[in-house]
């Protein structure tokens, strides 16, 4: 957990749900050991078992990630920021302006009824 931190899949940064994949599988031998195990969350999990994706390791540990035509999966690039909008967006656009002296509206008292 403290070494992947998130979905070792490429551009996933879930955390949470995450399950440790042998990369070698214990049937065929693969230890239950931190060299050998990667998280990946629920969904990536499920791509590895039931989809066909495969996962190589290299011999510095480094993972790579291939789709069941055998193309590299590789990272998206980051969203790009959200332009800026709603309010703050206005303020900066039209940065507001004191309200002239004769547009400031004063109530006017009501007039005192009359007494008899
Ligand atoms: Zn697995
Ligand atoms: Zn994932």
């Amino acid at each position: 957990m403290l070494r992947d931190r998130t979905c070792r899949f490429p551009g996933c940064d879930h955390r949470l749900f995450l399950e440790g994949h042998h990369l070698q599988h214990w049937a065929d031998g693969g230890e239950t050991s931190l060299p050998n195990l990667a998280l990946l969350c629920s969904l990536h999990h499920a791509y590895v078992h039931e989809r066909g994706y495969r996962i190589t390791q290299s011999a510095t540990g480094a993972l790579a990630f291939e789709d069941p035509q055998g193309r590299a999966v590789v990272p998206l690039p980051p969203r790009p920021a959200p332009p800026l909008l709603g309010w703050p967006a206005i303020r900066a656009a039209k940065p507001p302006r004191p309200p002239a002296a004769d547009r400031i509206h004063r109530p006017v008292p009501l007039a005192r009824r009359a007494r008899r």
